[in-house]
């Protein structure tokens, strides 16, 4: 497995001379060190580039506190930086969906668990927040998406747009919306179809969607082990849909979470959740101090 970052840096502190502040020698040492645990953890090469750069002036000069280690302190200065850069504006978690009934928009790749999370977060503002929530499948191109959504819901207990064979995404979408209101539901939320890559047919399709509902959130959902790719699609979805935050999921996983730092730093949006399994309670508010201490392993 890999390497502890703490211990690493005790080693190559040990092999500096003690002084009482930390020279930009010793900095840059340790910062080495720094970046290859930060590649390691799947954070991008300008990402990992420009973090250090940032510690670096942060950490030099600093001078050495008595009770802990030179090593010890570079890496409280890294974690504090990281937890700075992983942590968005607000409150991790709070979605907007006020003034009832709120649209959100799920968007993603097929296979990055927006189905399952649209399910989870479903039953998060039913059981957390007291909503009542209705879901419905946009994904016109596999009917077995569609059923897998009414499945959940049923299990949930939360309710799920009829079935209509022959409509578009624009026509279910409208029918939410219109049975969101009329059924008195204060968040209507719209699972769109996934798809294997960037498309730029179900793109707009996507957008058509958005201008007819106007959703108070839009979420991405990225596998969270995909690393630079999530990152990729992240950038292209904001392009396109304009994303108000993103869930990543599979962070149960043995990955070490880099997708997640290089995702805040590159796109600027709030991780809002991460998905922690496959059943529907394993979503959890992002919380950057953890995945902080999973980056640094
Ligand atoms: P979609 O095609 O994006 O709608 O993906 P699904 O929601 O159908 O999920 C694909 C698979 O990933 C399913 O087997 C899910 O149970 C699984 N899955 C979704 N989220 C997570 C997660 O956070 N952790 C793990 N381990 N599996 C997940």
């Amino acid at each position: 497995m890999f390497e502890n970052l703490s211990e690493r840096l005790g080693g190559v502190f040990d092999r500096l001379t003690k002084q009482g502040a930390l020279s930009e020698e010793d900095v840059k040492t340790a910062l080495r060190e720094v970046r290859v645990a930060l590649l390691e953890a799947d954070v991008s090469l300008p990402v990992a580039r420009d973090f250090v750069k940032k510690v670096q002036d942060q950490a030099t000069g600093q001078s050495v506190t008595k009770s802990v280690t030179p090593g010890q302190q570079v890496v409280k200065i890294v974690h504090d930086a990281l937890v700075e850069v992983l942590r968005g504006e607000g409150e991790p978690g709070a979605l907007k969906v006020d003034n009832p009934p709120a649209p959100i928009l799920m968007v993603g790749l097929q296979g990055s668990g927006k189905t399952t999370t649209t399910g989870k977060l479903a039953k998060r503002l039913k059981d957390k927040d007291g909503k009542r929530v209705l879901m419905a499948s946009l994904d016109i191109y596999r009917p077995a998406a569609m059923q897998q959504l009414q499945v959940l819901g049923q299990q949930i207990g939360v309710d799920v747009l009829p079935i209509v064979a022959g409509e578009t995404a624009v026509q279910i979408a409208k029918r939410a919306k219109t049975q969101a209101s009329l059924g008195g539901y204060d968040v209507y939320m719209l699972d769109t179809a996934g798809r294997l890559q960037i498309d730029q047919t179900l793109m707009k399709e996507v957008e058509d969607v958005r201008d007819v509902v106007n959703p108070r959130e839009t979420l991405l959902v990225v596998d969270g082990l995909t690393g630079q790719v999530a990152v990729e699609v992240a950038e292209e979805f904001d392009a396109k849909i304009g994303i108000s935050g993103v869930v990543l999921t599979r962070m149960d996983g043995d990955g070490r979470g880099g997708a997640a730092l290089s995702m805040r730093a590159v796109t600027g949006k709030p991780i809002k959740y991460v998905g922690l399994g496959e059943k529907m309670d394993a979503l959890e508010t992002f919380e950057p101090e953890r995945v902080a201490g999973r980056i640094l392993g």
